[in-house]
């Protein structure tokens, strides 16, 4: 199991991307890599810090990097908080939904305008995940 975003210091989490080719988003999701990071947050992470769901890890400037960190952290905070949305699950196990929800910015708003630009926001599946994000910011 990798590091959960909310017990490794920044400059640990920057490190991690060094030298890894994957694509972010599968990459943060993968527990080896970074524990507790579901398909949810993950795109409402990288939505959050503006970087394209596909990007090679290697690739991301520095400053995106730092802000991906503080993204997951303030996202995984909320969620933990708001109970119901562990890390994992946005939904309590009773199936009713969780009170994350209204904060989604980019999960299925497929075709809904962006709250930063107004476009569209795109869906697009990536290892069999359906993967929502804005073309214009995030890059
Ligand atoms: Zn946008």
């Amino acid at each position: 199991m990798g590091p959960e975003p909310l017990e490794i210091k920044k400059e640990n989490f920057l490190a991690l991307f060094k030298n890894r080719k994957a694509m972010v988003k599968p990459l943060i999701m993968d527990q080896r890599f970074l524990a507790g990071v579901g398909n949810i947050y993950a795109q409402e992470a990288l939505f959050c810090a503006g970087i394209h769901p596909e990007r090679k890890a290697n690739s991301i400037k520095k400053e995106k990097l730092e802000k991906l960190y503080e993204c997951l952290i303030s996202i995984l905070r909320v969620a933990i908080n708001k109970k119901g949305s562990s890390a994992n699950t946005y939904r309590q196990l009773d199936g009713t939904q969780g009170s994350y929800i209204p904060l989604l910015k980019v999960y299925q708003r497929e075709d809904e305008p962006c709250f930063k630009c107004k476009a569209p926001i795109r869906r697009k599946v990536m290892s069999s995940r359906g993967t929502y994000f804005c073309l214009r910011c995030q890059r």
